[in-house]
């Protein structure tokens, strides 16, 4: 299935830049994400969050706000990470999700960095970070996946936008 959606998803990027060449689906489990290409093709800020564990400043994101309908895909592999039927306004200025697209898209490290005791996301395709999982969420999960905006590239639904 991985490698359907891979494909799928190369062949949809015809016009994207050759982000889509670093596809993980080339040899699975083995993260094929070069540092020094996404140091090109990745903005600063970016490259801060995702291969330095950077937080972006609230409200600041292309997406904390968004309620645009499709799959929120890892900015560093492709890997569709999230969706927008999951994405709830929690208030906090950050892209917010109850639930992943699928459990083994999403490591989940223990991060105690600042003093506090938090779950770190990455995504399990590349390693990228993308922000921290909490466990204020609603229901049904009682989880809150709160993602950094720079971690993540919506890829709007063609059909959900009938006129
Ligand atoms: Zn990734």
């Amino acid at each position: 299935m991985g490698l359907l959606v891979c494909l799928q998803l190369i062949f949809a990027a015809g016009t994207l830049p050759c982000i889509s060449r670093r596809s993980t689906c080339d040899r699975e489990g083995e993260p094929l994400v070069d540092k020094e290409d996404l140091k090109l093709e990745l903005s600063d800020e970016q490259y801060w969050v995702t291969q330095e564990k950077g937080t972006e400043m609230p409200f600041s994101g292309a997406y904390w706000n968004s309620k645009d309908e499709g799959a929120y895909l890892c900015i560093c592999c492709d890997e569709p990470l999230f969706e927008s039927g999951t994405k709830y306004d929690s208030g906090t200025g950050w892209p917010s999700f109850w639930e992943p697209l699928g459990k083994a898209k999403i490591n989940t490290t223990e991060d105690t960095a600042m003093g506090m005791v938090r779950m770190e996301i990455t995504c399990a395709g590349c390693g990228a970070h993308l922000g921290h999982v909490f466990p204020d969420g609603p229901k049904p999960s009682g989880l809150r996946y709160c993602v950094n905006s720079a971690s993540l590239k919506l890829q709007e639904n063609a059909e959900g936008s009938s006129a």
